[in-house]
């Protein structure tokens, strides 16, 4: 698919990875709407940047965990942009903690956002794609969900989930020209893992390449994926070979 004029939404495009992608998608042409929960200056200096590539670029206040938010939201895109061809569900937290030690509380949350999160956006988003007969969708899984991971027994069973959820929706609207892929990235530096000590993690040494991957490098694949017409269910991991 050719994404120059088609229409995307990134979920939690303010910063990181999410930021990224936006930009990447507005160097093919593609206008963006970032729906993101907060972090306001982020995300309006991200969709700034967008239009001086001459997109159009619109942030939208949303709760991905939160379905009658993102119905509002899906709504009100398809007013502003007139369509949704492409989805990237990126937005994601952490809640880490041993199994032994977190709390109830973060373990729903995580799977609230992560998970839930990316069924709420696609099932809303891909309404509007079936009756268009196109659409590509990507989400972020992580390695934690292919490999586990100490430390996130609940954002490694958010990530699992997400890879269920990609080939499930890749199965049910195949035949309406809607693709459904995955992006696993491994260690990337981000917000999100700023305080990790690759020295001090053993699951970091492993990295055969030996360095956290940059989010210029999970875009890459994103974008990819967004562009391909013949490849769904797919889970493309940008990991430095971390999970082969
Ligand atoms: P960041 O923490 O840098 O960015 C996450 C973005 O998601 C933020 O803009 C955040 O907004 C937004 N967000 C959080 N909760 C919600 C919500 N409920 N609704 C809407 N937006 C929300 O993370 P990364 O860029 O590192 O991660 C992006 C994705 O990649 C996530 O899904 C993450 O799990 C995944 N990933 C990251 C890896 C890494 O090493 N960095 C590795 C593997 C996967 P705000 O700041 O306002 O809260």
């Amino acid at each position: 698919m050719d994404l120059k004029g088609k229409n995307a939404i990134v979920t939690g495009g303010a910063r990181g990875i999410g930021r990224e992608v936006a930009l990447r998608l507005a160097d093919r042409g593609a206008n963006i709407a970032i729906a993101n929960i907060g972090f306001e200056d982020e995300a309006a200096a991200t969709a700034a940047e967008c239009q001086a590539k001459g997109v159009k670029a619109i942030v939208y206040t949303c709760d991905v965990s939160n379905s009658e938010n993102v119905k509002e939201v899906v709504a009100q895109v398809r007013k502003d942009f007139g369509s949704v061809e492409l989805l990237v569900n990126n937005a994601g937290i952490t809640r880490d903690n041993l199994m032994a030690f977190m709390k109830e509380e973060d373990f729903d949350k995580v799977i609230a956002v992560n998970l839930k999160g990316t069924f709420n956006m696609t099932k809303a988003v891909s309404a509007l794609m079936i009756r268009q007969r196109e659409g590509r969708i990507v989400n972020i899984s992580s390695v934690s969900g292919l490999m586990g991971n100490a430390g996130q027994v609940n954002y490694a069973a958010s990530k699992a989930g997400v890879v269920g959820l990609t080939k499930s929706v890749a199965r049910e609207l195949a035949s309406r020209g809607i693709t459904c892929n995955a992006v696993a990235p491994g260690f990337i530096q981000t917000d999100m893992t700023k305080d990790l000590d690759i020295s001090a993690n053993p699951l970091m040494q492993s990295i055969p390449m030996g360095r956290m991957g940059h989010v210029d490098e999970v875009a890459e694949a994103v974008v990819f994926l967004l562009g391909a017409d013949y490849i769904t269910g797919e889970v493309l991991k940008v990991d430095g070979g971390i999970a082969m």
